[in-house]
């Protein structure tokens, strides 16, 4: 950890205390210290107004039970968890993910990212972010109903369409926030926008699907110009295979360039041909299968068991998978392979070490909460229409959406160039997401 700042350097040891062994949510609030440091030298008033302090503190943190009958009629319980981190620009917003790694490191970690990505996208949504160790992995629908329907029974007290909208995240598609908004509306007796990435016939948006992913190749594309490139006639490895992966491979194939590989836990699949993608959509969105079976249906495709994909040559990386997927090692092995540039599409998959190896070597590197914002971007325009009682259409969404992403990378660029230097986008998303929240918590006094 290197920040700069004292007062910081100092706060920082605090949280290090008070947080003891949340070895994720320390690594957020590490790196965003980091970028802060020449903030907060020159704006004495923020320290003053103890903004610092009070950032890195969730306003609140739910823990709960999840009881549910499994299939055989045994009673199985799950962690449920939902961390209500900063509302100073808007209602909490950001994702439920259930995944057996989730835990209240993670959880806080997510919800400490999620503030400085929903003020970057200029919409007025605060941070928060939840879920369980719950695995809908191997469940059958039912049991996911079920597991939905109690998690809901003790969430919904918490939440509402002022207060706090979750969404999805890992393992938390529309599937399960079909159960969890059927739960809601049964409870509280009331239709309204409280989770976005609802299915089109109850209130969603169109375009929310594929947003993250496409937003994340529009982030990237302005990187890409800002050197004078496109992605014509690019390689690009993409890792994990959900919904992020997919739409990022849409995306990135449609702007022209060649996507070779793409993973899930268990390994990964190179297609030198570039990614039949509607093979892994059969597989992942339909059959909820493996990436294992694409080389066997696929001709020439190769599949590989556990790590590695990053040792495959590419011109940009993007990391759309899980936090800490892609260490220093994996940076070298890119690096090395001359990679270009590397995208977040996951939040924090690339280590400390990778960062510093990416920056260090002149690789071109968009930070998560910068690129990664047009899933919680585009769930702010279905706040919008759910509000207005309106639905647009795919092409407003996703132009409103591009417009979005291109604003995030002028402004985190900007910010760069004034507190660090102006290719750093990862002090530039940091400084420019946490000023705005920054001067409205100052402005609303201590709470
Ligand atoms: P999905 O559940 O749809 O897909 C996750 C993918 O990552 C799967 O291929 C999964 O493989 C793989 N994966 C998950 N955990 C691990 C692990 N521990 N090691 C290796 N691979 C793993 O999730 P999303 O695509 O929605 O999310 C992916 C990332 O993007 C997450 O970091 C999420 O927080 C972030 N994100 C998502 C947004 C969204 O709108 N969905 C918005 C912004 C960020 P397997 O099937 O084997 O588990």
């Amino acid at each position: 950890m290197n920040i700069k700042n004292q007062h910081l350097a100092e706060l920082y040891a605090k949280v290090e205390k008070r947080n003891a062994g949340e070895k994720e949510f320390l690594q957020a609030v590490g790196e965003v210290f980091e970028s802060l440091s020449p903030v907060a030298d020159k704006r004495p008033d923020l320290i003053e107004s103890g903004v610092f302090e009070r950032i890195v503190e969730p306003e609140r943190f739910i823990q709960f039970r999840v009881a549910w009958l499994d299939d055989s009629g045994k009673v199985q319980v799950n962690r449920g968890f939902r961390v209500q981190f900063n509302s100073a620009i808007g209602p909490y917003k950001g994702g439920l993910r259930f995944h057996p790694s989730v835990c209240s490191s993670v959880i806080k970690f997510l919800g400490f990212e999620q503030i400085f990505k929903n003020s970057l996208t200029g919409l007025p949504m605060g941070g928060g972010k939840g879920g369980s160790d719950f695995d809908p992995k191997g469940k059958s629908d039912n049991e996911v109903m079920r597991f939905c329907q109690s998690f809901m029974t003790e969430l919904q007290k918490y939440i509402g369409p002022d207060t706090d909208v979750p969404a999805g995240d890992i393992g938390v598609g529309a599937r399960e926030i079909g159960y969890l908004f059927g739960q809601y509306k049964r409870i509280r007796d009331e239709f309204s926008g409280v989770l976005t990435g609802k299915g089109l016939t109850y209130g969603g948006s169109l375009a929310r699907t594929q947003a993250t992913g496409y937003g994340l190749c529009y982030f990237t594309d302005n990187m890409l110009k800002k050197k004078g490139d496109t992605f014509a006639g690019k390689t690009v490895v993409i890792s994990g295979s959900g919904n992020v992966a997919i739409y990022a491979c849409e995306k990135a194939t449609q702007l022209g360039a060649k996507v070779v590989a793409m993973s899930d836990s268990n390994g990964y699949v190179y297609d030198a041909n570039g990614i039949d993608l509607a093979v892994v959509k059969q597989i992942k969105e339909v059959e909820r299968g493996r990436i294992k079976e694409y080389a066997a249906r696929v001709p020439g495709a190769v599949y590989t068991e556990g790590k590695g994909i990053w040792n495959i040559k590419c011109d940009i990386a993007l990391p759309c998978a899980t936090q800490n997927e892609l260490n220093g090692d994996d940076a070298k092995a890119l690096i090395a392979n001359g990679v270009k540039y590397v995208a977040e599409g996951a939040n924090m998959p690339s280590t400390p070490e990778a960062i510093e190896a990416f920056l260090a070597n002149g690789v071109y590197f968009g930070p998560a909460k910068a690129a990664n914002a047009g899933g919680v971007a585009t769930s702010g325009l279905e706040m919008s229409q759910n509000s207005q009682r309106l639905a647009w259409t795919f092409e407003e969404v996703d132009n409103k959406l591009c417009g979005i992403m291109k604003s995030i990378f002028e402004n985190a660029s900007a910010a760069a160039k004034e507190y660090a230097q102006e290719d750093n986008l990862v002090a530039g998303a940091n400084i420019a997401g946490f000023l705005k929240v920054a001067e409205a918590m100052k402005a609303q006094g201590v709470l």
